[in-house]
């Protein structure tokens, strides 16, 4: 059959693979913990269930306009006026399927073949395939754990080239959990505004704060520099929603027809009822969003405490998001019968056969010395799972 060069130079999304190795070794019966994908386990909220029901029973089950219904767009135009002291027109924003069908459309939509678009590591694993996708190449810039995994301002002042179009920036991170600064921001955008470049923030677990750290977007530092900056958020981790498919973005009016354009000639519209339930998620009460961040934050906590206990691992404490991002490469060169571990994805591949602990290899996101946790889930689970880590862990024979 036919492939075409541009889908053979991609491989398909490891989180979700991870997620599929692990829902299909539960359904032969293997009791696998899963600390793979990035999914708040808790149920969608009820009043935005509710608001779902309410909207099939009242027949809100057409097409929709394809960059999202009016009264979405004013619900999220609020949120950023409310949240963010971003003041946007409806013209400037638009609702997908996901916030990573928003990156889909703005690539697609601005990228031309050899494009540049900076994305500094740890990064998501979904970024470099999206620019690939459309014809793009990724700058991939390297960030040390000492520095929290921040980009500084002189990396990227020397990545940019003529062919630089975007800088992918995530805070919080996923997968570190790292949080930048208002004034990081600030010399981040300083350097952006004396180039042509723009910026994709990807502000999809801005909900997902610890310690009263201040979320900030480099949209806020400047006029000029919200004038470059595409905002991208979603409903999916704030709110539970990961299988509703809601994600927007807030930016330039020509590029968001461009990416509307897109869309019209792709999924047509989101669902028109999970817009109907995501009116309510961004205008109905918030105390849902605070219980789940209080129950991450427990869990982050524990898990950090015990990651630290293991020997030869160090595990920093996230600002935000559901995700730790230790250094395991203590254990790489170990052997278990016979066989060399010789980086993430092998010691990952280890500790599932061995201990039924599904972890997500540092590799996919570009740093091989780490592995990523997604604490999302309950505090029984965790424990359990950090216990057969351990007890896998002692098995492994140093060099
Ligand atoms: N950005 C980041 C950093 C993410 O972790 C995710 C999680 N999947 C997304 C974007 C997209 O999420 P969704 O498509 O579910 O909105
Ligand atoms: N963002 C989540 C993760 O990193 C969900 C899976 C995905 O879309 O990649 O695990």
């Amino acid at each position: 059959m036919f492939l075409s060069e541009r889908i053979k130079t991609i491989k398909p999304s490891p989180t979700l693979e991870i997620n599929a190795t692990s829902a299909s070794m539960r359904q032969s019966g293997v009791d696998v913990i899963n600390f793979g994908v990035g999914e708040p386990d808790f149920d969608t909220p009820e009043h935005i269930r509710s608001e779902a029901v309410r909207a099939i029973e009242a027949g809100y089950t057409r097409y929709t306009a394809v960059g999202g219904i009016p009264e979405l767009k004013d619900a999220i135009i609020e949120k950023f006026r409310r949240d963010n002291n971003l003041s946007y027109k409806p013209e400037q924003v638009m609702v997908s399927c996901g916030g990573k069908h928003v990156l889909y459309n703005l690539a697609q939509a601005t990228l031309n073949p050899g494009d540049e678009v900076i994305i500094p590591t740890p990064y998501w694993v979904s970024y470099p395939p999206i620019v690939h996708l459309a014809g793009g190449r990724p700058v991939i810039i390297k960030t040390k754990e000492a520095d929290d995994f921040k980009l500084s301002p002189d990396a990227l002042e020397e990545a940019i080239t003529s062919r630089t179009r975007f800088l992918i920036l995530n805070s919080p991170s996923n997968p570190t959990g790292s949080v930048y600064s208002r004034s990081e921001l600030e010399a981040l955008a300083e350097v952006i505004l004396r180039h042509d470049v723009c910026v994709v923030s990807d502000e999809i677990y801005e909900k997902i704060i610890f310690d009263g750290t201040p979320f900030f977007s480099i949209a806020q530092v400047s006029e000029e520099a919200k004038a470059k900056t595409f905002v991208v958020n979603g409903l999916s981790k704030a709110y539970a929603m990961t299988g509703w498919r809601i994600g927007y973005v807030a930016g330039d009016r020509e590029v968001i027809a461009g990416m509307t354009k897109v869309q019209s000639q792709s999924t047509s519209n989101p669902n028109s009822i999970a817009q109907q339930a995501a009116i309510e998620a961004l205008n109905g009460p918030q105390d849902s969003v605070l219980t789940m961040v209080r129950a991450f934050d427990r869990r982050r906590k524990y898990i950090v405490g015990r990651l630290n206990a293991i020997p030869g691992i160090h595990c920093p404490m996230p600002a935000g998001a559901f995700y730790v991002f230790p250094n395991f490469s203590h254990y790489f060169k170990e052997t278990h019968a016979g066989t060399k571990i010789k980086g993430s994805a092998d010691l990952c591949e280890y500790l599932l056969r061995e201990a039924h602990v599904a972890l997500v290899p540092g590799i996919a996101f570009g740093d091989d010395n780490f592995i990523r946790f997604s604490y999302a889930m309950g505090l029984d689970a965790i424990k359990e799972g950090i216990d057969r880590i351990e007890e896998a862990l002692e098995k492994l024979v140093g060099p």
